[in-house]
């Protein structure tokens, strides 16, 4: 595997890779790497001759600065887990290479999406999102571009930059399952920072749209979410939002839909906010 810091030699490199016609996929992350973040270098080899993994804590995606600060950083371990799972390239830049000095963030124009669910909750997020990501597509450049489901607005967000940087021709998008601790807690970064006790009660998160995926279309919509929050907050939790929505618009539903619709949760543990969500039909 190699490592570069810089973005002009790994351009210069991948693209003496295309030259030679290899198909080039690229998982971004911001590291403390899980078998969630494995799946996807795993996906991107099974379709591709060389896969790139990125590791930058985005700060401008953060809007609570002490989360950004307590982000958990695992490098040395991060880096034998990609070699392992046979990852080629990491790009591992620091902040100046990403916003290098004098940089002007451009606003993306996302629509309704920004506005919504989690970015309702944490405003600038999803306009961080797009700095990076775009950032990352230039100079990787890929053909195919992997990300997780658990975060599945940020997919859509993702779609549409992609979109409106008019790549969407050029660069396939991939989303991927996401993967679960056996008592079915979403595997993530921040799970690192929950006490074994407070992990335990995370799962009640994928408990609980579990119980909204049984239940959808028994029970009216607000029953179920009236009873989806009372099981959040007996195991401790504090909740931002549990929604039913639309999947394919992320809007909330005011009544039953036969398809294409997702239960999303975002909810904190020990101060540590934790998203999860899963199709219901
Ligand atoms: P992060 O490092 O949290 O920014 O995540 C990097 C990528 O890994 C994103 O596309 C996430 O959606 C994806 N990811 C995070 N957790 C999981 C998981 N449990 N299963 C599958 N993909 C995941």
């Amino acid at each position: 595997m190699i490592i570069f810091k810089k973005a002009a030699p790994l351009s210069l490199h991948l693209q003496a890779r295309k030259k030679q016609s290899l198909k080039v996929g690229f998982v971004p992350t911001m590291g403390a790497l899980h078998a969630g973040h494995l799946s996807l270098i795993h996906a991107g080899k099974a379709d591709n001759d060389l896969v790139v993994c990125s590791i930058f804590v985005n700060p401008t995606q953060f809007n609570n600065h002490e989360d950004f600060k307590k982000y958990p950083n695992t490098i040395a371990p991060d880096i034998e887990k990609l070699y392992e799972a046979g990852c080629c390239v990491l790009f591992l830049p620091n902040e100046k290479e990403i916003y290098p000095a004098g940089y002007q963030p451009k606003h993306y124009d996302l629509g309704e999406i920004e506005t919504i669910w989690e970015g309702h909750y944490r405003p600038g997020h999803f306009q961080g999102v797009c700095q990076v990501v775009e950032k990352l597509l230039d100079v990787v450049a890929p053909d195919n571009l992997y990300m997780g489901k658990k975060d599945y607005q940020q997919c859509m967000v993702v779609q549409k930059l992609v979109t409106l940087m008019g790549k969407e021709n050029e660069i396939a998008l991939h989303f991927v399952d996401t993967k679960r601790e056996a008592d079915g807690l979403a595997m993530s970064s921040r799970n690192m920072r929950l006490s074994a006790e407070q992990k335990k009660a995370a799962a009640t998160i994928s408990k609980t749209l579990a119980y909204l995926k049984l239940n959808y279309g028994r029970l009216p919509l607000n029953e179920l979410k009236e009873k989806a929050t009372v099981q959040l907050e007996e195991n401790g939790f504090i909740i931002d939002y549990v929604g039913i929505a639309d999947s394919k618009t992320l809007k909330a539903l005011q009544e039953h839909k036969q398809q294409d619709t997702i239960a999303l949760i975002a909810a904190s543990i020990g101060g540590v906010r934790l998203i999860d969500n899963m199709i219901l039909n």
